[in-house]
């Protein structure tokens, strides 16, 4: 029997990249100029175990395109990583820096490996190996790395630290997501989480709709899901379901209380890795729902903040009437085969690269600070991140008026044309 061909997450990339060439009228060197990255890397790196035993890993990194600036990307540790994800995370990273205007390019780095299974001693050496290779290549005014999955401010510790060895000086800006009290960026945590809701603040202001008179439901409460609950709720709008993973069941529910979530209520009885505990929650008057019910209520505003593919095909038509926007807070939480179905019924679409860009402007700030050895409060950080992100919005959304597009097509010929430019006024192309 014939293999079907397996998904391949760089080919899908570069498929959107075609369709907006097109739009754009994009011309054929530029095309294949921005359709690959401009420079890649691929190394063995040798880690000694606790037991003395040697692995052999394998290590990629991707400067996608920097005709904007330093590229930026995350570092993944991930046993299935592979040269063609790092490769479609850098091309979407160059993307989400141009729309939100920051003055950065896209790359992205991993190396296959398995965190679960080493000790901290042996992730240590990944984390300083994987440095000493790059080291040559990357620094603060070329390429800034930080973390992504799993990796966090203890992996950029390291990593900056043999960093700063190699160099024989404090290089801080070389890095971000760095530990607050080792040159990290104050407001972090709440940056992504915080942006999605800046740009629904703005999509419904758009819309002559006060927040106050809005129903929202979320799926996820982690890092990006319960920022972007809180701020709703600073706002004036109304939770009226949360859905998580639960551990112990290994299955997802959605917490419900028609008449509204209170945050700090359900942030009381949240654990750090975004789930809800069930018992507290039923005492204190919450249903208890299937994983997938959030996708089904009766709100204004849906919230995707958990995971990718989660509006598809099978499952779009039991998207409630009165939904008006959906802010793609996750990355790729929506089949691209349903866009068109979301768009015949007018409901807003906020895409990924725009909606979760809050973190990447904050890590832009780290680095800022970093390279100045200046703070700011988080007040001053969440202020800034406000307004680029107001600002992009108001640009992407007048654009897509303008010329008769959804919004993420909008968005999208936004930053790949910004990218193209950039690349054709430096002579390149
Ligand atoms: P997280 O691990 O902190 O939280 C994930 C949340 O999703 C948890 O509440 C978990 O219980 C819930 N969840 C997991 N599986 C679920 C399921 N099947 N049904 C319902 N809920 C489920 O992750 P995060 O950092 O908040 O990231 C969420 C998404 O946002 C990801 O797509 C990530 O790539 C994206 N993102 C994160 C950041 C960031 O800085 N953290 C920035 C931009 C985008």
């Amino acid at each position: 029997m014939e293999n079907a061909k397996p998904y391949n997450i760089f080919e899908m990339a570069q498929k959107q990249f075609d369709r907006i060439a097109d739009m754009l009228d994009l011309d054929q060197p530029s095309r294949e100029f921005l359709r690959i990255p401009m420079r890649e890397y691929q190394f063995s790196l040798p880690v000694t175990l606790d037991n003395g035993d040697v692995l052999i890993l394998r290590g990629y990194h991707v400067q996608f395109n920097d005709s904007r600036g330093p590229t930026k990307g995350g570092v993944r540790f991930h046993p299935q990583e592979t040269v063609d994800t790092i490769r479609a995370l850098g091309m979407w990273m160059t993307w989400k820096c141009a729309v939100t205007n920051l003055p950065l390019g896209g790359g992205s780095s991993g190396v296959a490996c398995d965190p679960h299974s080493l000790s901290p001693m042996e992730v240590e050496r990944i984390c300083r190996g994987f440095v000493r290779r790059l080291a040559p290549i990357t620094g603060p005014e070329t390429d800034v790395l930080g973390p992504d999955i799993m990796t966090g401010p203890q992996q950029m510790l390291w990593m900056l630290d043999e960093y700063e060895a190699i160099k024989g000086k404090k290089q801080p800006g070389f890095i971000t997501g760095k530990p607050i009290h080792h040159a990290g960026s104050k407001g972090r945590k709440e940056a992504p989480g915080y942006g999605v809701m800046i740009t629904v603040r703005e999509a419904l202001r758009d819309r002559g709709i006060p927040v106050e008179n809005t129903k929202a439901s979320i799926q996820g409460f982690g890092t990006v899901g319960k920022h972007a609950a809180q701020l709703y709720s600073q706002m004036g709008g109304m939770i009226t379901s949360v859905a998580c993973w639960n551990q112990e069941d290994h299955t997802a529910y959605t917490f419900r209380k028609k008449d509204g979530i209170n945050f700090d209520q359900l942030a009381s009885i949240s654990n750090p890795f975004g789930e809800i505990d069930k018992v507290k929650a039923e005492e204190s008057g919450f249903e208890r729902l299937s994983g997938d019910a959030w996708l089904s209520q009766d709100v204004d505003i849906l919230v995707p903040a958990a995971l990718e593919n989660q509006i598809r095909m099978d499952n779009v038509d039991r998207i409630s009437a009165q939904v008006k926007i959906i802010a793609e807070a996750a990355n790729g939480p929506t089949d691209p085969d349903v866009d068109s179905i979301i768009n015949e019924r007018e409901i807003l679409l906020i895409p990924d690269i725009l909606a979760n860009s809050g973190g990447v402007i904050c890590s832009y700030f780290e680095q800022v600070q970093s390279n100045l050895n200046y703070f700011w409060s988080k007040d001053e950080v969440l202020s800034k991140i406000d307004s680029i992100m107001t600002s992009a919005y108001i640009d992407s959304s007048n654009f897509a008026r303008k010329n008769n597009l959804n919004l993420r097509d909008a968005v999208y010929m936004l930053a790949v044309d910004r990218v193209a430019r950039a690349c054709h006024e430096r002579g390149w192309v």
